[in-house]
């Protein structure tokens, strides 16, 4: 058994790397290397088109030219990658009286360095390399990286941060399905210390939290708000100036009719860091669940989305061409349609209702509007569902 090769991460900002070699093997290291804020040094008498990007873009030096003594002066590391093994020893002999370190990529076994295969999540970074053979070690590095992806590895801080200040995310976890969340914000669910949740977020993600985490139910109830909007702004804030890092789960998109708005103007006020993480917002994707397109070419070049909540100006919106998709509708839903009639959308219009959209419980009610009121009453139409108005509707026979 051979004798354990020490593992370390360089800091090569601003420090001189030269690359030998001019093809795609060396053009892969020499990105990686500028990534990473070194200043790097190409030697090769052609070069593949993504170092001569590079080079013309200045983000390497190029010297057309074949290897010679003193290419390596002042370097740091060097990676040979000619694909001539004589020149790659030369390299690496020079580099060796040199005190340099030079990774061979002809020869791991002769190598006096490694780049391992690397999976990065937010500030983890997992390098691996696996006895000179590199797609067992990449092959390992993705599946190690799809479940950090997933948020399946334990990646809470174990340390405050460094200010004492922790952090808010706002995170969209898509209506319904678990399954809809984006890969930053599952990855920031997995980081949190604190998770406030809504009752239309994704909550089957609650359960595969660690034990360690707390999390708070905000969730709202049509009608019923057991935590008013300014309590879960204090809260957020309070968690962050505790040095907890905070994800705040919520249904669709935080910034579609979800207050994601006044949460980071409270976060910004008190000087708490605070990111935005997009989800799939209902307002599309439940209509989208059920087959009706908001958009479809020759039917409808335009959606508008809006609250059913509120007053809403009914001659503006009949007026409108295209989709209504009318959010947290289900109240409102025999004003929308005397508003939409009275102001000229003809009584046979297309209107689907989808209640719990993209979860197991899915149940899609088909009318116009003249008919829905009647069929929503009939089949207890209930929140949460989606309000769709327009021709689109009647995509779901074909789409469905
Ligand atoms: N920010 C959210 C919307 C919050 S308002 C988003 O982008 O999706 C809450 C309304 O969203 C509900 O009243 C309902 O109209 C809709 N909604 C959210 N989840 C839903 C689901 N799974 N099925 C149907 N409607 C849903």
């Amino acid at each position: 058994m051979s004798t354990p090769a020490y593992p370390l991460s360089l800091d090569v900002t601003g420090r001189r790397v030269v690359v030998v070699g001019g093809g795609p093997v060396a053009a892969r290291r020499a990105a990686a290397l500028v990534s990473a804020g070194a200043s790097v040094s190409v030697v090769a008498p052609a070069v593949c088109e993504d170092l001569h990007d590079l080079a013309t873009t200045g983000h390497v030096q190029w010297s057309a030219h074949d290897y010679s003594d003193g290419d390596l002066d002042g370097a740091w590391l060097v990676h040979t990658a000619t694909g001539d093994r004589a020149t790659d020893h030369q390299v690496s002999v020079d580099a060796e009286l040199s005190r340099v370190w030079c990774v061979r990529a002809d020869d791991a076994a002769l190598s006096a360095a490694w780049v391992p295969a690397v999976a990065r999540s937010g500030s983890v970074t997992v390098a691996v390399t696996a006895g000179g053979d590199p797609r067992r070690a990449t092959t390992l590095r993705d599946e190690i990286g799809l479940r950090l992806d997933a948020g399946d590895l334990p990646v809470r801080h174990r340390r405050l941060p460094v200010d004492g200040v922790g952090q808010v995310s706002l995170v969209g976890g898509g209506p319904g399905d678990p399954g809809l969340i984006s890969v930053r914000g599952r990855r920031l669910l997995a980081e949190a210390d604190v998770v406030l949740a809504d009752r239309l977020g994704p909550r089957a993600l609650l359960d595969e939290l660690d034990p360690e985490v707390e999390v708070v139910d905000v969730g709202k109830t049509a009608g019923h708000h057991p935590l008013p909007q300014e309590e879960i702004n204090r809260l957020l804030v309070a968690y962050a100036l505790a040095g907890r890092r905070v994800v705040r789960l919520k249904g669709g998109d935080p910034f579609v009719l979800g207050r994601g708005g006044e949460e980071v103007l409270a976060c910004r006020a008190a000087g708490v860091p605070v990111e935005v993480v997009p989800g799939v917002t209902s307002a599309v994707a439940v209509p989208a669940a059920a087959g009706i397109p908001v958009t479809q070419r020759g039917v409808s070049r335009q959606v508008t989305i809006a609250s059913g909540h509120e007053g809403l100006d009914w001659a503006s919106l009949a007026a409108l061409e295209g989709t209504l998709v009318l959010l947290m509708g289900v109240e409102g839903l025999a004003a929308a349609v005397t508003g939409l009639t009275a102001h000229g959308r003809p009584a046979t219009t297309p209107v689907a209702i989808v209640e719990s959209g993209c979860t197991p419980a899915q149940r899609t009610t088909i009318g116009t509007l003249a008919t829905i009121v009647e069929l929503a009453r009939e089949r207890e139409v209930r929140p949460p569902a989606v309000v769709v108005v327009g021709d689109v509707v009647d995509l779901h026979a074909i789409l469905g």
